[in-house]
């Protein structure tokens, strides 16, 4: 069913406590972490707890928590003291995307080039 933990899937395994992460925030509906592999000095991602395969499904089964996660990803910046950042859905193998389970990089902390590669 749309949104239930997928057992093969890291990010439902984090969201479990399953896998180690270190966690920034957590709410009813999302958790925030630092990526295993930053790309920037801040580089965090929020996920909602649920499992949408990319930001769009996401938006289209539980548009109130794809709200939750924008709203936190504002969050994020504001505790790591960002005035500019980006906010990134990698979306589909050919733009990067390895987790299927929707996740906000949030990248900030120095210069970032538009448009990205
Ligand atoms: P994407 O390539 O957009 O699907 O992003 C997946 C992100 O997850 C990458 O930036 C990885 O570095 C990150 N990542 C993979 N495994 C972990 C993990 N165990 N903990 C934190 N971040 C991870
Ligand atoms: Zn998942």
């Amino acid at each position: 069913m749309a949104g239930e933990p997928q057992d093969d899937c890291l990010f439902c395994k984090i969201v479990a406590g399953h896998i180690p992460a270190t966690v920034v925030r957590e709410t009813e509906t999302t958790v925030a972490f630092r990526d295993i592999n930053p790309q920037a000095p801040t580089h965090v991602l929020v996920i909602p707890k649920a499992h949408y395969r990319d930001a769009a499904a996401l938006a289209a089964g539980a548009p109130e928590v794809a709200a939750d996660v924008l709203r936190e990803t504002r969050a994020v910046a504001e505790d790591e003291k960002l005035d500019s950042f980006r906010i990134v859905f990698n979306t589909g193998a050919g733009a990067g995307q390895t987790v299927w389970h929707t996740h906000a990089h949030v990248i900030g902390g120095r210069g970032l080039n538009w448009p990205p590669g």
